[in-house]
């Protein structure tokens, strides 16, 4: 596919002393560190976003209006230079409406394909890459001859707006079914069905995984790519809980493969994450992110330049920074309450995240990174901090 957005030409001539006004859709955390990575950099913002009090009005200018609200947008596309997002569920007439007017990066095709498992496993399956094996739910039907196709445990997602594990339900082994009222059963089906309110959704089967890890890249305008070292990633009660950076990654090369097909397929610009699961040693892809991403926060002070300041810069056409990391580096998010943020800073490496959010189980609220010189100072550290801050599935 080939970008051929006229608007997409370089917002300044090279050389131009001063800084550009940034459109952000969506004003969460996400959009809070992009702002503050950005200011930094003598950039100034304005989000979209409907919430009265976002977490990034504190950063720069806050336009209130829905997602869809085509005024709202068009006045956003006409006065900043360019316009980025931190949420991939806008509503694609949306993505397209500000591309049409400016030049949205990462752009609308990339979007379309993030927005939808489907689209997505058959974009991923059309790069040769591997995922879990799955099939298209549209009915009670399909759920029952899907979960008996698959064989084994299998997970009803709906192929749009999920997040933190919502839209989704776990179904057990259809070899049971027969006598223990499993899904092979329609009636229990037919309450999947319902749990997701009969929305389109795909069946997947269960991954008994090792581990599962993220890559976070990132591709400029100009077209270099670069990629952060490959996380590992704990979730608890379907939350991101923690992130953790090997220094000795035996799969790096595998994902940095698949994320640079990916990137220069859609002609990606931005930042951009793929989680994975470790089956066998070998990466199957769940899915991706077309944003900065929760598993990058350790990036904060843990690599030589954050996904937040990359990203700036991958949307400028600006040379990216280093993604090394700065030594043996972690994250823990802090969800539904927060810690007393004295007792976490006297832990040594760390670093405290604070969203400006009104605490709410379930709801990410802040996180904190902390680093070491080498990996067993790390977990000794994370185990101190794990006895100040609640998992997801406790908060
Ligand atoms: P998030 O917003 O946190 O990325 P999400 O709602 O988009 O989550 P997924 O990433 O698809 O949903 O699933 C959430 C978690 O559920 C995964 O990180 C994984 O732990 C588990 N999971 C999802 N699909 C599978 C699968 N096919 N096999 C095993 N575990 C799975
Ligand atoms: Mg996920």
């Amino acid at each position: 596919m080939t970008v051929t957005n006229d608007n997409c030409e370089m917002p300044r001539a090279k050389g131009e002393p001063g800084g550009l006004h940034i459109g952000v859709i969506g004003g969460g955390q996400l959009g809070q560190m992009l702002g503050l990575a950005g200011v930094a950099m003598g950039h100034r913002f304005t989000f979209l976003d409907p919430a009265y009090e976002p977490p990034a009005a504190s950063i720069g200018r806050h336009i209130r209006a829905e997602f869809d609200d085509a005024e709202a947008l068009e006045q956003l596309a006409v006065e900043c230079d360019l316009v980025t997002l931190e949420f991939e569920n806008v509503p694609l007439a949306s993505a397209e409406a500000v591309d049409e007017r400016n030049c949205l990066m990462p752009g609308p095709r990339a979007l379309a394909v993030a927005q939808d498992r489907l689209e997505e496993k058959q974009f991923f399956e059309g790069l040769g890459l591997g995922v879990a094996p799955w099939e298209q739910i549209d009915s009670v039907r399909d759920i029952v001859r899907g979960v008996k196709h698959l064989g084994g445990a299998s997970i009803l997602k709906t192929r749009r707006f999920g997040y933190d594990g919502k839209g989704q339900v776990r179904l057990a082994d259809s070899a049971h079914a027969a006598h223990e009222g499993g899904p092979g059963n329609p009636g229990e089906a037919a309450s999947a069905w319902e749990a997701i309110a009969g929305a389109p959704a795909v069946l997947e089967k269960m991954i008994d995984f090792e581990r599962e890890v993220s890559i976070v890249a990132v591709r400029s305008r100009t077209g270099e790519i670069r990629f952060y070292p490959l996380a590992t990633n704990t979730h608890r009660a379907g939350i991101l809980w923690q992130t953790v950076i090997a220094d000795d990654e035996p799969l790096q090369h595998e994902a940095e493969a698949a994320a640079r097909l990916v990137l220069e397929k859609l002609e990606y610009v931005g930042v951009l994450a793929i989680e994975f699961f470790v089956r066998d040693g070998h990466l199957l892809i769940n899915e991706m992110a077309p944003r900065v991403h929760n598993s990058g926060h350790w990036s904060l002070g843990g690599a030589r330049t954050s996904q937040f300041e990359n990203h700036i810069r991958a949307i400028l056409g600006w040379p990216l920074g280093d993604t090394a990391p700065a030594g043996a580096a972690a994250m823990l998010n802090l969800v539904g309450r927060m810690p007393d943020p004295e007792a976490v800073l006297a832990v040594p490496g760390s670093s405290w995240h604070d969203y400006g959010k009104t605490p709410r189980p379930r709801r990410k609220l802040g996180h904190v990174t902390v680093t070491a010189p080498d990996h067993i100072t790390l977990e000794s550290r994370l185990d101190r901090l794990k006895t100040l801050i609640a998992p997801p599935d406790a908060a």
